[in-house]
């Protein structure tokens, strides 16, 4: 039997019928009393309490977040799928600062957990079963947490300080412009403007947006550069001198709660990958059909197909994909799609893009695409709704740890992607069109791990060789190298680059926040590459991982389906699965 599957608006009603309804206002007093009742536990809280009583105030808590997460889901979905609608932008806003007026009412018990003896901490976690990671883990700050006054100078020095900083670098940055000529036309861009035509047919144009892009930082690199070298000093001050972490980049590792050594292996094998994409570049060369690429054409447009797919084709190959996967993984995404939790049309004033978001554990996530039937939107679909199956296979766990951390977070998007486009390369046979779908594989592959964790080694030099004086200059002197590392003789790199870094957001306001994206990344890429090489022996272990949810550390998650992150083997496989794709692509024939 098959369903006729049509592009549609999602459907609210499993959370409110609408922000007018009765059962809309009812969880707002809800709430409210809630709060009220959790703030009288306060005394509660000492080291005393029995660990029965801790429990109950935990499981409160719960129940204050679930209710607030689909109050702020309800408003935050209606406003993506509306965004010109004034009542939804008002409800939005309405309850934003309404969450934010009540989150702060609870934060003392978070603030007396963390400074709680270990020993009283370890008697309570004992029988927490599920919250037992996301109790301890709240506690890994503990030992990196200095007295209550002590926090309440950095914390009040920062808001002048660190915060004000970066506000004037966004200050400064937000309101730069660029002039350049379009089809004879003069223009005057911002930056996302700009960086359309990064993948413009015309190469002069795509030189020409470049150098613009880099002259105008670069006219104020010494100011821009003095900012990133004040914040990374503020960095090692606080982190390193008072708060006694060991390395700049452990900090962002134990937020991230992977192990150093897990994060060191994976930016030496993509250090040790670099030829890898440098021989994608070689390829792209000569296709555009030139000698050697340069940095401006690394996002040139190659595509020659402009094969399309209904959605009714596209849902099919996707849980198609699943299906021939594991039947129990389909099964999830048919029900997401029954519940009218994906909202797939192309609609004026509907925010562009896609995500997923679980709103809560007890319904299924919602699923928001604008489908428009390139190979690339079905990617879309199997990657969304691969993260709303991710959730429900963890919906056993809490509230607090159903959700993935971050650097697991894209591990069963990307991998059923990874599926879905093992599916259509298995059927294509137009070699327009397997091309198309390499060159776009390998090119997300460049800029979600290569170009990342290029500029996670880039941040981890700068901060060691501020630390040790260094100027302005020679810190654009090292990021040259560090293009040059990346790109070796494949692609040349104009001298204007020496200003790229000082106008990398990241790096000023999350330092080391990067690598995330190519840990993410690489970690699928790796799963996928055992998966080929094992099998039907690898799904149950891998179900397991999705099933775990936020449940574990990202290391203890991923041993279940004995897999370390700390080997530099694990991370290669990974690298294997490209330069399968990449050697693909240099089979085929060129025009
Ligand atoms: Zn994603």
């Amino acid at each position: 039997m098959t369903t006729n599957y049509k592009q549609q608006r999602w459907s609210l009603n499993a959370l409110f019928p609408s922000h007018e309804s009765p059962e809309f206002k009812t969880a707002m007093k809800e709430l409210e009393s809630e709060i009220g009742a959790f703030e009288k536990r306060r005394d509660d809280l000492d080291v005393e309490i029995e660990e029965g009583d801790f429990l109950e105030i935990v499981s409160e808590l719960e129940e204050i977040t679930v209710r607030s997460n689909r109050l702020y889901g309800y408003a935050g979905l209606w406003f993506t799928e509306d965004t010109q609608n004034q009542d939804a932008q008002a409800l939005q806003a309405r309850i934003e600062q309404y969450l934010v007026e009540l989150q702060n009412k609870t934060l003392f018990f978070n603030i007396w957990w963390k400074k709680l003896d270990q020993t009283t901490a370890d008697r309570l976690m004992a029988g927490a079963g599920d919250l037992k990671y996301w109790l301890e883990e709240m506690r890994h700050f503990t030992p990196h947490t200095l007295s209550e006054p002590e926090e309440k100078v950095i914390n009040i020095k920062n808001v002048t300080g660190f915060s004000a900083l970066i506000t004037l670098y966004d200050s400064i940055t937000n309101r730069y412009t660029f002039k350049v000529e379009v089809d004879g036309e003069e223009k005057d861009l911002t930056r996302g403007e700009l960086m359309v035509y990064a993948r413009h047919h015309d190469p002069k144009l795509r030189a020409a947006i470049y150098q613009e892009l880099y002259r105008v930082y670069g006219d104020d690199g010494p100011i821009l550069g003095q900012i990133y070298q004040t914040v990374v000093r503020d960095w090692a001050n606080e982190n390193i001198d008072l708060r006694n972490y060991h390395s700049p980049i452990a900090v962002r590792n134990l937020r991230n709660d992977v192990p150093d050594q897990a994060v060191d292996a994976l930016l030496a094998v993509c250090e040790k990958n670099a030829p890898t994409f440098q021989r994608f570049f070689d390829l792209k060369a000569r296709w555009l059909k030139t000698d050697q690429l340069r940095r401006y054409d690394i996002y040139a447009p190659v595509a020659q197909s402009d094969k399309t797919y209904d959605f009714q084709t596209g849902i099919e190959m996707v849980l198609d994909a699943f299906q021939n996967f594991d039947p129990r993984i389909a099964d999830l995404a048919e029900k997401i799609i029954a519940d009218e939790h994906v909202d797939s049309e192309v609609r004026k004033g509907k925010r562009g893009g896609a995500f997923c978001w679980s709103v809560d554990k007890s319904l299924s996530p919602w699923v928001l695409l604008n489908y428009q039937g390139t190979a690339d939107s079905v990617a879309t679909m199997a990657h969304e709704l691969g993260h709303g199956i991710h959730a429900l296979l963890a919906a056993d766990h809490s509230a607090f740890t159903y959700h993935s951390s971050l650097p697991l977070a894209e591990n069963a998007s990307t991998f059923g992607e990874m599926l879905l486009i093992d599916r259509l390369l298995s059927q294509e046979s137009d070699p327009a069109v397997r091309r198309d779908i390499l060159f776009k594989q390998v090119d997300d592959a460049y800029a979600t791990i290569m170009r990342q964790a290029f500029f996670a080694l880039f941040e981890r030099d700068a901060h060691q060789m501020i630390d040790e004086g260094a100027t302005i200059n020679d810190i654009s002197q090292m990021y040259l190298e560090n293009l040059t590392k990346q790109f070796g003789d494949a692609v040349s790199i104009g001298d204007e680059f020496r200003w790229e870094w000082v106008s990398i957001p990241h790096f000023y306001h999350t330092p080391f926040y990067v690598y995330a994206y190519a840990f993410g990344q690489l970690l699928v890429l790796s799963l996928y590459q055992r998966y080929q090489k094992e099998g039907d022996s690898f799904k149950p272990g891998y179900i397991k991982i999705l099933e775990s949810g936020g449940s574990q550390s990202p290391a203890d998650i991923l041993s279940k389906a004995e897999i370390d992150i700390s080997s530099q083997a694990f991370w290669q496989g990974g690298f294997d699965v490209i330069d399968g794709m990449v050697k693909e692509l240099e089979g085929l024939p060129i025009e």
